[in-house]
């Protein structure tokens, strides 16, 4: 899942994405409207989180931008600005969530989880899938409840792959999931979580499928 951060206090930015960073998640930062509409045009990411006092145009028609181009992705409202009418106008405007600055990280998380879940098929916070369970709150997993020892991108990796069981997630969509803009990524970066991970789960839990990419089946 990746989170980009709309936000030019670069300090709050920094910190943001490092928190966001230990929760799992992949984030990206832009310091301007102009930018940020790019970036969900171009599909460069899942949810966003949005300032609206930002130093090119105001968050709120950044969002009325995204809007208007019949998109969709969950707008998450993170601001300074907290009187009631300001809060009505995001959300009739399209925002998906409003939060008001300074904020408990702990509640952001959740609230982010939320639209998440809103996001996918994924309804639940636990994914259960032949004795591999995923739990996406605590973000642990284990195999026929053993605790699994994972890194946080074999976490991202394994994660990408439950919540898109029976559909095939090719490499360039895993290499995507995992690594945020300018990030050196080596060529076999994600054959190598995927080889760590194998040594981890059950024998033939992730399977290859040539040339396209990677995919678990339920109940095999
Ligand atoms: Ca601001």
């Amino acid at each position: 899942m990746k989170i980009l951060i709309v936000e030019d206090d670069l300090q709050l930015a920094q910190g943001l994405q490092r928190s966001l960073r230990n929760e799992g998640y992949a984030a990206n930062h832009v310091n301007n409207g102009a930018r940020a509409i790019l970036s969900v045009q171009t599909n460069e990411c899942d949810i966003v989180i949005l300032d609206l006092g930002l130093p090119d145009m105001d968050g709120l028609d950044v969002l009325k931008k995204i809007r208007q181009s019949k998109n969709n992705i969950p707008v998450l409202i993170l601001t300074a600005r907290d009187s009631i009418n300001e809060k009505i106008n995001g959300l009739d405007l399209g925002a998906d969530d409003y939060l008001a600055k300074p904020f408990d990280p702990s509640e952001l998380f959740a609230r982010l989880r939320v639209l998440e879940r809103r996001l996918g098929t994924v309804n639940t916070s636990i994914i259960k899938i032949a004795g591999v369970s995923l739990d996406t709150n605590a973000h642990m997993s284990s195999v026929d409840d053993k605790h699994l020892d994972l890194s946080r991108k074999e976490y991202m990796v394994l994660k990408a792959l439950m919540e898109n069981s029976g559909r095939i997630q090719s490499r360039e969509q895993l290499e995507s999931k995992l690594y945020e803009w300018g990030e050196e990524v080596a060529s076999n970066a994600v054959e190598v979580h995927i080889h760590h991970l194998r040594k981890k789960l059950p024998v033939g839990f992730i399977k290859t499928v040539r040339g396209i990419g990677y995919t678990i089946g339920g109940g095999k």
